[in-house]
């Protein structure tokens, strides 16, 4: 009989970087149950593509800033994994779905403040805090920061602050965790070519110089940089690693 094969649950993997931790966890093996806000004819693209690796994918809608929405989503996502896994548990979770929010520290507004906390901190927060009832002993959760909690780009003190939450969070449920062998480990990535804060790292040329010029390595960082990073803290070739911040950012900012 073949082995039943691990999951992960993603949230935000319609686009960006949550697509390539998808794809790059499928192509470990892995099947995946990912998450999409308002997109869902690119989640549809995200499953074809993780399929392509021979895992299952399966996905579901959650806004995380909807923390009353979570009983629901978890019954969607307890009915998922029977109906398409034959299963009631998950191996892995990653916290990735995100935005940005460009506003100096004062000029923030309180409704800028808010979601930033409420999407990165308390959302990944609560949705952890279930996500765990759902989750086989020895797995792993990854958290997604930001290389702007070790580096100040002006007009990011709301999103990085929130951010440098989630770091702090990720010790404290490392620690709590590793009774049930779950490691906790949080990806910083430095700047990516995505559609986040409006794809202005890809689509502004001039921009995208300045920061390769600033970068050890010479360009901006790409989805795949990140997904496999992710890939990575999720299977037991990492099975020493926990608790640790890493920073993947070709060496932005020395
Ligand atoms: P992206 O391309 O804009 O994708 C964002 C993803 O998050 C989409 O799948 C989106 O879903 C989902 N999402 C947005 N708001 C959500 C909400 N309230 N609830 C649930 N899902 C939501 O961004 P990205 O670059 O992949 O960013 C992913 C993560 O990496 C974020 O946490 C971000 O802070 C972090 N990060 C990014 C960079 C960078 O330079 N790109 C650098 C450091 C850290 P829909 O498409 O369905 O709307």
């Amino acid at each position: 009989m073949s082995k039943q094969k691990r999951i992960a649950l993603v949230t935000g993997a319609s686009r960006g970087l949550g697509k390539n931790m998808a794809i790059n966890l499928a192509k470990k093996g892995i099947n995946v149950v990912f998450t999409y806000q308002s997109k869902k004819e690119d989640a549809m693209e995200t499953a074809k593509e993780i399929e392509k690796y021979g895992c299952q994918a399966a996905f579901l809608q959650l806004d995380v800033q909807d923390i009353n929405s979570f009983e629901l989503f978890f019954g969607n996502l307890r009915t998922c994994l029977k109906d398409n896994f034959q299963t009631d548990k998950i191996d892995y979770l990653v916290n990735n779905a995100g935005i940005g929010a460009y506003a100096t520290f004062a000029e923030t507004t309180e409704d800028q403040f808010d979601s930033m906390f409420n999407i990165h901190i308390k959302g990944a927060y609560f949705l952890s805090q279930s996500a765990i009832k759902t989750m086989n002993d020895h797995g792993s959760i990854v958290n997604i920061s930001s290389g702007l909690t070790r580096f100040c780009t002006q007009g990011y003190a709301a999103y990085a602050a929130a951010k440098g939450a989630v770091e702090v969070l990720t010790k404290y449920q490392a620690s709590e965790l590793g009774s049930r062998g779950i490691r906790v480990n949080v990806v910083a990535p430095g700047p990516i070519e995505t559609d986040f804060g409006g794809g202005v790292v890809r689509d502004n040329k001039d921009l995208n110089q300045v920061i390769s010029s600033q970068t050890a390595l010479g360009r901006v960082g790409l989805p795949d940089d990140i997904g496999s990073v992710v890939a990575f803290l999720c299977t037991d070739e990492s099975k020493w690693i926990n608790a640790q911040r890493i920073e993947v950012s070709g060496g932005y900012y020395l």
